[in-house]
This record gives C-alpha cells, structure tokens and sequence, in this order.
C-alpha cells in the first residue's frame, strides 16, 4: 500500500523537555490511524511538524511523498489539519472564513461547490453569514474541519476533534470522517477517546512521553496484550493460594478474590485445576473483558506526568 505519511526518527526538544523521542511511523494511503496518548505526550507536537508549524530538531516528515520542509508548499497542498485549539477572527463570517482559506491554498472560484457542500454536510449551511465570534464551541470546531477539507487535502489530521464536543457532534462528525475515508482520504486522528479509536481507527499508535510505545491493528493490539479480569468468590479463607493463583492475583476482597487471566487456552485451566488440587471451592465466578481504556492505562501507567 502507498505510504501518505512517513516519520522517520523524528525529535524535537523544548529546552530540557524532550517532545519527541525518535518516532518512526508510517500511516497508509487511505486508512483511518489512531493516536492515542495522554496529555503531553506530544500529539500536538507530531502534528505542528507534519503541517510545517514547528520544525524538528532531527528526523524528516513526509506527505504523500513530499517533505514537509524542502517541499514545504506542495506538502500543505496535501495536509489539512484542524488543530485542537479554536483559535479565530472573530469579525468574519463562517463562509468568509473558507473563502480567504481557499484563497491562501490559490483555489479558484470554482470550489463555491465545494465550499456550499462542507457547508451542507456539516450541518453549517444556515450559518454562512453568521460571524465566528456568534458561533457556539461545537460550531467553531465544525467550520474548522471545513477550513481543513476546503483545498481537498489527500490527508486529514483532526488534533482532539471531539474534546468538549457533545454526543450528537461527536457521532456526525464521525460519519462525516467516514465518508471522507470512504472517499479515499487518508486520516489521522489524535483522540483521549478510546471509544473514538476503537470505533473508527484500522491502526491504532500509542504515545507517550515522546515515544510511541504501542503500534498494531486496533484488533492486534487488543489481542497482544489481551487479558482479562477474573472474580472468584470462594468458599473459606483466600489467605492461602496455590502459587499459579497467586501469580494472577490483582486484589482481594472479603471472600473473593481478582484475578488477572491470559486469554489464550491455557492460563484459564491452570487456575482453575490449581484451586481444585487444593480443594478450594469456588462459589461464583465473573468476567470482565478489557478494554482499550484498560489497555491504555497499562501501557502507560507510571510514565505518565
Ligand atoms: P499532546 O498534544 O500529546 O498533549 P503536546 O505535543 O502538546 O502533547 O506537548 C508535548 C510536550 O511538549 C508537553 O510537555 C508540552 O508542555 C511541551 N510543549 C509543547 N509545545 C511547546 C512549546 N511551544 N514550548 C515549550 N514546550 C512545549
Ligand atoms: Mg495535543
């Protein structure tokens, strides 16, 4: 498959803070990509250098082939981004605000369509004369993505799309990235939102403090680190466990206790033939499968900030 996006060993510092520490990645022609990460893990960072806002330190960026700093024009011909901040002229208005972006990209009069179809397909279209300073959070963060698509960007990048946005917004502008997906857009999204990343992302990155320290299938990654929780309730003490539970062992409450299970079809029977060696009987017994949130969390626990 074409690469629409190459990073390759990319840093940046801040003085001491190290923003990017070495990231290599390539998104696909065509795909929806998840970056997950927490806050400051350099997300935004990665996106300033990919749209030529902020320049690295070392390592070189690519869109659709062409490098973000010796082509710097021809490669924001193929990016649009929507950045994660609102940031606006207050006095324009919304349709004005698309005609000066279609201006800067040397657009022609010709991309009135286009301009009236954003518009319309995110739900702006009886708000082309309202000023931006009239607009509501959620609106802002609409005519952004318009301002981002309004020169036909190959690749679209949403930095934090859907922060502070309500469910309704949220699940239209998911439609709206799919049919631009559809279309054959390639997309990069930066999200906190697991449910974000498993709803829509093929491939999903995970970073954190400058590093990517996950990369697969959103299936994959699920799979590769996949586990999931075990209650037991048992009947008498949990004080004495045999070693193979022990091992397992998360916490304990009153007469159960938590476990941590591989999901592969071994780890399961030994548990459970364990227990039963040492005539422990168990009474109840739950699951709860993980999640990416789960998946998350322990992938970045303690290197967070
Ligand atoms: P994210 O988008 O994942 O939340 P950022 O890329 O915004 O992370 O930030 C990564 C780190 O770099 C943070 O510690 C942030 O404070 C720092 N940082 C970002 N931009 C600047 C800047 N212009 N000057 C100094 N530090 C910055
Ligand atoms: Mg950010």
């Amino acid at each position: 498959m074409p690469v629409a996006v190459s990073i390759k060993q990319l840093h940046k510092q801040f003085g001491d803070l190290t923003a990017l520490n070495g990231i290599d990645l390539e998104i696909n022609e065509g795909e929806i990509f998840g970056l997950l990460g927490p806050n400051g893990a350099g997300k935004s960072t990665l996106i300033s250098i990919m749209a030529g806002l902020c320049r690295a330190d070392s390592g070189q960026v690519t869109i659709m082939g062409r490098d973000v700093v010796k082509q710097a024009t021809a490669s924001r011909r193929m990016l649009g981004v929507v950045p994660q901040e609102l940031l606006f002229d207050p006095f324009f208005k919304v349709r004005e605000v698309l005609e000066i972006q279609a201006g800067y990209f040397g657009v022609d009069q010709k991309n009135r369509a286009w301009i009236d179809e954003l518009l319309e397909s995110l739900g702006l279209a009886d708000k082309a004369n309202s000023n931006m300073r009239a607009l509501s959070g959620g609106m802002k963060r609409r005519v952004l993505i318009a301002q981002a698509l309004v020169h036909k960007p190959r690749v679209l990048v949403l930095d934090e799309p859907t922060a502070g946005v309500d469910v309704d917004l949220r699940q239209s502008l998911w439609s709206f990235v799919e049919r631009l997906h559809n279309d054959g857009t390639t997309v990069l999204l930066t999200t906190h939102y697991l449910e974000e990343a498993e709803a829509l992302c093929e491939r999903i990155g995970i970073m954190n403090h400058g590093e990517l320290v996950a990369l697969d299938s959103r299936a994959g990654l699920m799979k590769r680190y996949s586990h999931y929780q075990l209650k037991l309730r048992l009947k008498g003490a949990t004080e004495s466990l045999p070693s193979v539970v022990g091992e397992a062992l998360q916490r304990r409450e009153a007469d159960s206790i938590w476990l941590q299970v591989a999901d592969d079809d071994q780890h399961l029977d030994a548990i459970l033939t364990a227990l039963k060696l040492a005539d422990i009987q168990i009474l109840s017994l739950h699951t709860h499968e993980q999640t990416l949130e789960d998946l998350f969390l322990e992938l970045t626990a303690g290197k967070a900030a």
